[in-house]
């Protein structure tokens, strides 16, 4: 993705408040040609989380929070974003506020994603995950155009109420 400077990334949240946008705890050192789109969880506040996202000629920033991990019997699960099998506790079910009113009224989105957000990297190989992933005939670009695809989706949902 195209580099951005803070200030643009504090710019482009739109399902948080403007203080909430200024506290954010920014990442350091990224390798942005190696990037499709900005995933981390805030270091200072560990419930809260980020996605910073191009869409067309725009860049559109998410605010999120994270849930504890959940109890279940399932083992493994599959990030809907870069579909990478992980341990079940690598996963984090992930929730957006929607834009708009529909957010201050307390309306929200999830899924279950990477808990460090960085589909990227395992996509690339970059990060290894802990468990070995099913057989798939996709190219690394291939896969990289699929998660962009679902990651839109996401982002679509969250602007529908803006
Ligand atoms: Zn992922």
């Amino acid at each position: 993705m195209q580099p951005l400077d803070p200030a643009e990334i504090r710019a482009s949240f739109v399902n948080c408040s403007r203080g909430e946008a200024k506290s954010i705890t920014l990442p350091a050192d990224i390798p942005w040609e190696k990037r499709d789109f900005l995933g981390w969880r805030d270091v200072k506040a560990p419930g809260r989380a980020y996605l910073v996202v191009p869409r067309g000629d725009e860049v559109i920033g998410l605010s999120l929070r994270a849930a504890a991990p959940p109890k279940s019997r399932l083992r493994s699960n599959i990030c809907a974003f870069c579909t990478t099998t992980h341990p079940l506790a690598d996963i984090t079910l992930f929730s957006a506020r929607l834009a708009g009113k529909a957010g201050r009224d307390g309306n929200t989105v999830g899924t279950y994603l990477c808990s460090d957000l960085a589909c990227s990297a395992y996509l690339r190989g970059e990060l290894k995950p802990a468990v070995p992933q099913p057989k798939e005939t996709l190219s690394e670009e291939e896969r990289v155009e699929r998660m962009n695809e679902k990651i839109g989706r996401f982002v679509a949902r969250v602007l529908e109420t803006r």
